[in-house]
């Protein structure tokens, strides 16, 4: 399996880059996670938009969703010109998948993801959980056929069922939005330090630290998470290539 950061940045991109997406390749199924602002343009230096066999959107705030309706459009127009030859398949964890305004059904599939209700695209398998954010929101836990396993927590805050989806994960792609001294700020996001308890208590083997602030020193996150876990731990950056 192969993982892919598009955008690793929270609530807006910064110049250039963008908010959350993360592609995820494995045997011939391609997977989008998120799309949010900027992942669309950006996710083009990596797959060409015609190989995407589905999207998971873990929920609908805008650092999550922005693009996805460009990329309904991309995918309508790439289908007429005959570029493309199925439609796109969109697991959006909503409770009402009406409110969204998705135009094209015959282009784009969309299907809505529950808690409990394995899927699989292609041969990858994935399964989500709740956890904790101001929007309804899942992390998304994939296995491959060799048995590897990629853990995405969306966003969250801190809660049990993260830590049991990320359990033992090969690779822990883990949201840190704030710094230790901002803990207690937000509910639904985790900082550093958290992140780091979280990793260590799932005994993931591998993590990654994503969904940034656009102030302070990134570095210190890396620092606060380190001090609660003893694994091998990273900052996400645009472009990152990460193979489990
Ligand atoms: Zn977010």
């Amino acid at each position: 399996m192969e993982i892919t950061v598009i955008g690793c940045w929270g609530a807006y991109p910064e110049k250039n880059e963008a908010t959350s997406g993360y592609l995820v390749e494995c045997g011939d199924s391609t997977i989008l996670l998120d799309c949010g602002s900027g992942v669309l343009s950006r996710l083009q230096n990596h797959c060409p938009l015609e190989k995407l066999d589905a999207v998971v959107i873990t929920h609908t705030d805008a650092d999550h969703i922005a693009d996805i309706y460009s990329l309904e459009f991309a995918t309508l127009i790439l289908m007429q010109t005959g570029k493309r030859l199925k439609p796109l398949d969109v697991y959006v964890y909503e409770e009402d998948l009406s409110g969204l305004p998705f135009r094209f059904p015959d282009f784009v599939r969309v299907h809505r993801v529950q808690i409990g209700e394995a899927f699989t695209v292609g041969q990858v398998r994935l399964e989500v959980a709740e956890t904790v954010h101001e929007t309804p929101c899942c992390a998304v836990r994939m296995t491959s056929p060799d048995g590897k396993t990629f853990v995405y927590s969306g966003d969250t805050g801190w809660c049990q069922s993260i830590i049991d989806i990320s359990r033992s994960a090969d690779l822990l792609l883990l949201e840190s939005s704030f710094y230790d001294w901002q803990k207690g700020i937000m509910s639904g996001h985790l900082t550093a330090g958290e992140a780091g308890e979280i990793a260590a208590l799932a005994g993931a083997k591998q993590v990654v630290l994503t969904h940034f602030p656009h102030y302070g020193e990134l570095n210190q996150l890396l620092e606060e998470a380190s001090r609660n876990y003893q694994g091998q731990i990273q900052l996400a950056y645009g472009g990152m290539k990460l193979i489990i």
